[in-house]
């Protein structure tokens, strides 16, 4: 390595960019009830988690470097990503050209919030839009359909383009 990466004090910077982490359950648990505290309102505290997820989806990709002029499978891209991420693993269910439903069925943000009755995937919602939106180039909603802590047997997202 030459010395124009080597940081002030002498020592190599660390390249986080292939960095990844097993999402742990508390801190996504933690998240929500800290929001819900300070926040109250639950769709404000839905909106907080959404956003940050989509942020992550989006630094996600371009620091993978993809870009939409690459053209790649938006399905097989978001199912490879994801193995990165710690929220569960994806797979595709169907994939349309301005439509993609993908399914989970161990959740790491439906598992840390146990059973709510209630859609809970908010972040990981927020993942796939940031990611996919970074991916096409263009905008796109995602609605959860089932969910593990509603008590379904997986979650389901539908993603949409805009
Ligand atoms: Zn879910």
């Amino acid at each position: 390595m030459d010395d124009a990466n080597r940081s002030s004090n002498g020592k190599a910077p660390r390249d986080s960019r292939m960095a990844f982490f097993i999402m742990p359950t508390t801190l996504l648990r933690t998240l929500r009830d800290t929001a819900s505290r300070h926040l109250g309102d639950e769709e404000k505290v839905r909106s907080l988690l959404f956003e940050c997820g989509a942020d992550c989806g989006r630094v996600m990709v371009r620091k993978m470097e993809i870009s939409s002029e690459d053209k790649v499978d938006i399905g097989d891209t978001i199912t490879a990503l994801w193995i990165e991420i710690g929220l569960g693993r994806l797979s595709v269910k169907s994939a349309e050209e301005h439509e993609l439903v993908v399914i989970c069925d161990d959740s790491t943000e439906a598992l840390a919030n146990g059973d709510t009755g209630k859609m809970i995937c908010d972040l990981t919602r927020g993942y796939l839009v940031g990611i996919a939106s970074t991916l096409t180039g263009f905008e796109w909603t995602c609605t959860e359909k089932s969910c593990l802590s509603h008590g379904d047997p997986e979650c389901v997202y539908v993603l949409k383009a805009k």
